[in-house]
């Protein structure tokens, strides 16, 4: 294929993206299909000669759409929500077509002086003070990773990068339960190492409790280990927990202890002012994550680490060999140096045409409704006969459950079978819950309705 022909099929390609967005209202939200269905299908073989275009966007047309799991369908109510507004898929379009590397200044200035720029609009529309800077990653996983080894950093002098981990003092992390998963991944991989992060008890509210995590700290210096750092969590995965973010950093700050913040879903409804008392005294924070690819609308992948002082994360991941020194150039900022990858894409334009295009008000029309809707369905689900509300809406996530754990899995089974919606579990203080997460960048009052009322017909009552 060359460029004129990318032209035509991409035109095509266009105009079956917006008749498949038309039509999902029509498809089942989760794949109904069997493990291997797809890969069945598949020669095992790669053709040798290049094969006619027309085949090949048959067979897309044949063996994908039907095989996926629509996470742009407006009743995807699981997991947390990976939106792509129109906007920032047509400026992932045009990265694409440029397809620059943003590794350094001159490597793409427009994408690094936009990046900077963005993360300036990011850190206002969610209310963070000035002083903070940042970058985007891929993911908050890889934002978490690149606080943690910092931390690490941090503690040890910066001497673990050169001289390994071997020998040195045993590391505390801490976080509360409630944390993502990508807390332990960091804790595996910087090497802390899984035992050394201390997952400290939560109260009533869930979130982790300050006396416990002072109590903690000082058991441990006492001990003799050295603490390097603790990670809070504002909006968890499995029910929506915020630690309480103040309070917290006063015992870190107290310990000298680096703190960064988790917001990787709940961050983006921090546009609306009135919800920002949730993570009350973020200010105080080192590093702070939250994925605008999640809830605000950038395309997958966009996650956006606001940072007190870069100066320890450069320190810490940066390096300079001699192939990639720009001469006359070190003052300018090198992105590469703040993150874990080389490489990384143009995903500052995402933002830069998801903000203007729906402006910062629009977005947050967005995001009040979803809460609203998500208190809504969650009243009607609590007036139906044997249903209960595990936890309460924390903004629009929210879980229920039958009495019977085996009552609740099998509804689970019979909601996504039956398509029409899409919700997933998770454990609350080792209960069997349903996880409803109302986010969908298009979803409608409607469709967040569809919920109580798919539970009551597959119920029967
Ligand atoms: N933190 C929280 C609170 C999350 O909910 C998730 C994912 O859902 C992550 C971190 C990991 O996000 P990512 O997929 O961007 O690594």
């Amino acid at each position: 294929m060359n460029h004129d022909e990318l032209n035509i099929w991409s035109k095509r390609a266009a105009d079956w993206a917006r008749d498949y967005h038309a039509g999902l209202r029509d498809r089942p939200v989760r794949a109904p299909l069997v493990p291997g269905q797809v890969a069945s299908a598949l020669p095992a073989t790669p053709p040798d000669g290049p094969e006619p275009m027309e085949a090949i966007w048959d067979d897309f047309t044949r063996l994908v759409p039907d095989a996926m799991t629509h996470w742009q369908h407006p009743r995807f109510f699981a997991y947390f929500p990976a939106n792509a507004a129109p906007a920032s898929m047509l400026a992932a379009q045009l990265a694409n077509a440029m397809a620059a590397q943003g590794m350094l200044w001159q490597t793409s200035p427009a994408a690094t002086e936009m990046e900077q720029v963005m993360i300036g609009w990011l850190a206002q529309a969610v209310g963070l003070p000035e002083g903070f800077t940042g970058t985007l990653h891929d993911s908050a996983t890889t934002a978490t990773l690149s606080a943690v080894l910092t931390m690490r950093e941090q503690a040890l002098g910066h001497e673990g990068l050169v001289k390994g981990l071997s020998g040195m003092p045993r590391l505390r992390l801490y976080a509360s339960a409630e944390t993502h998963s990508s807390v332990d991944k960091a804790a595996r991989l910087s090497g802390i190492g899984q035992e050394n992060l201390v997952k400290v008890p939560t109260d009533t509210s869930l979130s982790m409790d300050p006396a416990l995590l002072d109590a903690a700290i000082r058991a441990d210096l006492a001990a003799g280990f050295r603490p390097c750092g603790v990670v809070l969590c504002a909006g968890g995965t499995s029910v929506g927990a915020f630690d309480r973010i103040g309070a917290c950093i006063a015992v870190a700050k107290a310990h000298g202890l680096p703190v960064h913040v988790d917001a990787a879903w709940a961050g983006s409804a921090m546009i609306c002012p009135e919800f920002r008392p949730l993570w009350a005294g973020v200010e105080g924070a080192d590093s702070v994550i939250f994925n605008p690819h999640k809830w605000l609308g950038a395309q997958f992948d966009c996650a956006v680490q606001f940072l007190r002082d870069p100066g320890p994360q450069v320190r810490t991941l940066g390096l300079r060999p001699a192939y990639l020194e720009t001469a006359g150039r070190e003052e300018i900022v090198n992105f590469n140096e703040w993150t874990v990858p080389l490489g990384r894409p143009f995903r500052a334009l995402k933002l830069w045409f998801l903000i203007r295009a729906y402006g910062l008000e629009g977005l947050r029309a967005r995001i009040r409704n979803h809460v609203a809707w998500a208190v809504e369905a969650c009243n009607a689900l609590r007036a139906q006969p044997g249903v209960e509300i595990v936890t309460e809406p924390s903004l629009s996530l929210f879980t229920f459950a039958l009495a019977e754990e085996a009552a609740t899995a099998a509804l689970l089974e019979a909601i996504n079978d039956d398509g029409r919606i899409y919700l997933t579990p998770t454990r609350h203080r080792g209960r069997l819950v349903i996880r409803v997460q109302v986010g969908q960048f298009d979803c409608t009052r409607t469709d967040v309705m569809e919920i109580p009322a798919t539970v009551a017909r597959l119920r029967g009552v």
